[in-house]
């Protein structure tokens, strides 16, 4: 076995540790916290001495259950998230004691209402704008109520200091991350897009930050040094962007087997959290606010830190063309859809739109699509 083998083979069988370790840090007494979001700062929640998990659903079984209290027309990770809440079925969310949410997205926010009934939920107001003084104070604001929510459920206060050595930390996992991400910037990288997404996902469920990093640095060293075990060096280069694609690894399956090669993810399974750090060495919470503002969702109007997170990747990655993302029902992502295949046809790349859900029936359709895409190369 090959050393890229051998780190997607370590990588499936231990995909389900991060289970473990949160039943044991649960036993310990540690409190264990909830996000559904790029948006949510998961430094405040290291420096309370919590952990923070990523909740996002992924899996159609839990949408069914979800349709009873839901609206079947809405986004299906809005849907599998609640579905997973009121079944029970997400080990993760069985551990936690307290989501820290956000009002993003109307599925989101209005869906969170229902889930506060399940666990208790703390709504943290995002602003609608990136780019005012008000959206700043009112982003700061929220971030000090989410300070103060996790010091009262803690008993204990949550310093500058740890604040600071979480920041550092956190910067520092996304500095490795983008460090793997870039092997793909070669014109032969060592890893496809589903590889990279498996490894991305891993590390996100490693909890143990020190260790996953450490990890994380020797595997993109090991990778930076192999002799390429094959050469993907004639597929046509693809950035995806748009809806987090968790639930929707087919879409990304299929595109890499009509031929082409996912070297860039701009969206939330991706680079769209990880563009920017948090500036070090200034007021922590200035700098925690500063940071997750800039971050290009959809959700913000207007919203000029996507399309400059885009352009700037679309170059350093030398890509070929776009491919969207767009869950059914996402309207924020359909509408700003125009916006981005506007600004990939002005780079002189190709765009493609695709609508999908969490079910499999689609499949031969997105790959009829998609191959006539990619055939354009
Ligand atoms: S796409 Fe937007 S709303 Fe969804 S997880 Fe990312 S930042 Fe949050
Ligand atoms: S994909 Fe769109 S609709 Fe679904 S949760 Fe994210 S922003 Fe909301």
């Amino acid at each position: 076995m090959g050393p890229i083998a051998m780190i997607v083979d370590e990588v499936r069988r231990h995909n389900r540790d991060g289970i473990l370790e949160i039943k044991e840090a649960h036993e310990r007494g540690t409190p264990i916290i909830g996000t559904y979001c790029g948006y949510m700062p998961w430094e405040i929640i290291d420096a309370a001495g919590a952990i923070a998990v990523s909740l996002c659903a992924k899996s159609e079984e839990a949408i069914p259950a979800a349709e009873e209290h839901l609206p079947r027309n809405l986004c299906p990770l809005v849907k599998s998230s609640y579905g997973h809440a009121l079944r029970g079925t997400c080990p993760y969310f069985h551990f936690c004691d307290l989501i820290v949410a956000e009002t993003t997205c109307d599925g989101k926010k209005k869906m969170y209402e229902l889930m506060d009934r399940i666990k208790p939920v703390h709504l943290v107001q995002i602003p609608q704008r990136p780019d005012r003084p008000e959206d700043f104070a009112l982003m700061k604001s929220e971030f000090n109520r989410v300070r103060q929510r996790l010091e009262d459920l803690t008993g204990r206060a949550i310093t500058d200091e740890a604040l600071g050595t979480s920041m550092a930390l956190r910067n520092r996992e996304r500095r490795s991350l983008r460090i793997l991400w870039e092997l793909s910037r070669r014109k032969n990288p060592p890893l496809t897009g589903c590889e990279i997404q498996e490894i991305t996902d891993y590390i996100q469920f490693r909890f143990d930050k020190e260790k996953a990093i450490a990890w994380l640095e020797a595997t993109t060293e090991a990778l930076s040094q192999a002799t390429p075990e094959r050469d993907l060096s004639a597929r046509p280069r693809i950035l995806v962007t748009g809806c987090p694609i968790g639930g929707v690894m087919k879409t990304l399956e299929v595109l890499e087997e009509t031929g082409a090669l996912v070297v860039c993810f701009e969206n939330c399974s991706g680079q769209k959290e990880s563009l920017r750090p948090v500036e070090e060495g200034v007021d922590v919470m200035d700098a925690l606010a500063e940071k997750y503002l800039a971050i290009g969702c959809s959700v913000m109007s207007p919203n000029p830190h996507r399309m400059e997170g885009l352009k700037r990747l679309i170059g350093e990655y030398d890509v070929d063309g776009v491919v969207e993302i767009v869950l059914t029902a996402c309207h924020t992502y359909a509408v700003e859809g125009y916006s981005v295949r506007e600004l990939v046809h002005s780079l002189g790349k190709s765009y493609l739109s695709i609508e999908t859900d969490y079910s499999s029936g689609d499949r031969e359709q997105l790959a009829t699509r998609m191959g006539a895409f990619v055939e354009m190369f």
